[in-house]
């Protein structure tokens, strides 16, 4: 029996702008995507029963056909032709509905997985239009690189000079729906010619470009965003930011000590979800 045991990282945005709504009902964004060492634990085998199977075993999330990583199995396996079977076995440490892309990140993870499991040798480009079409986050997971995305997330160009840093993210176990955010945002006019730099020095730099039009929509129904946020600046972040529609918020850190005395703090003082993670 073969098997792959991998790691799929959750993200941050680190900027997120609503550009416009499309005729089809998605939305034009341009964010910055950044990776971050927080992963979900993803084993596939190979198996000669056919058919997909996904365990999680987390509440929240299917364990069936509607799990992002069985869809992901399923259009590979279809593509290969072959009559195997997959038995992927998920351990969530991503928390879920929360603005870090654990889902789509698990789909991503799927797709090259299998894509070398079954030996298919399907190009990464070809493995993110196969993402793409899951959900508009997995092609970042494939392209492995901080990014700003464009599209409804799936135009990526590499940021080449994004420094490390430190982040600690605090969740206060709030699951926020992707759908009912962008359902309720009032866009303004924007002018989308306002450059975002490509170029980062320090991780300061990152501070001063951090914005979310999320943000203001989320905070709406959950006011504690805005509090989670001013803990995290009092507790030494250069900076703070919801993340993609929430409610996970993360606070920058220059140096790991720092962000891991405000983890303790935040951890002793509440009953959230809060980890010192670092940029991958
Ligand atoms: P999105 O912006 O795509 O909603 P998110 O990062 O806020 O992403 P996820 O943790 O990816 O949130 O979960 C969104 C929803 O997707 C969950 O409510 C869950 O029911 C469903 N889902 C399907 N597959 C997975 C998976 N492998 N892990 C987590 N959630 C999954």
């Amino acid at each position: 029996m073969k098997t792959v045991k991998l790691k799929a990282p959750a993200k941050v945005n680190y900027r997120l702008d609503v550009l416009r709504r499309r005729p089809d009902g998605y939305h034009d964004l341009r964010m910055i995507m950044q990776r971050i060492d927080l992963c979900d634990d993803v084993e596939i085998t190979l198996s000669g029963n056919p058919g997909v199977r996904v365990t999680c075993g987390r509440d929240g999330v299917p364990d069936g056909p509607a799990n992002i990583a069985w869809r992901a199995a399923d259009a590979l396996l279809a593509i290969s032709g072959r009559g195997e079977g997959l038995d992927i076995a998920i351990t969530k440490n991503i928390p879920v509905a929360a603005g870090l892309g654990g889902g789509s990140s698990d789909g991503a993870t799927v797709l090259m997985g299998v894509n070398e499991l079954l030996g298919l040798g399907l190009s990464d480009e070809r493995l993110m239009e196969i993402g793409v079409k899951l959900g508009a986050d997995v092609p970042f997971f494939i392209f492995k690189r901080t990014a700003l995305a464009e599209g409804i997330g799936e135009k990526l160009t590499a940021v080449e000079s994004m420094p490390p840093a430190w982040l600690v993210l605090v969740n206060p176990n709030l699951h926020v729906s992707t759908a009912w955010v962008y359902q309720n945002l009032q866009l303004t006019a924007r002018n989308d010619d306002d450059i975002i730099p490509r170029f980062y020095g320090k991780v300061e730099d990152i501070c001063a470009i951090l914005a979310n039009d999320l943000e203001s929509v989320t905070i709406g129904k959950f006011p504690v965003i805005r509090e989670i946020k001013e803990r995290l600046l009092r507790a030494g972040a250069c900076g703070s930011l919801m993340s993609g529609s929430g409610s996970t918020v993360f606070g920058l850190f220059v140096d790991g000590a720092g962000a891991k005395r405000a983890a303790e703090r935040l951890a002793a003082e509440s009953g959230w979800f809060v980890a010192a993670v670092k940029t991958l």
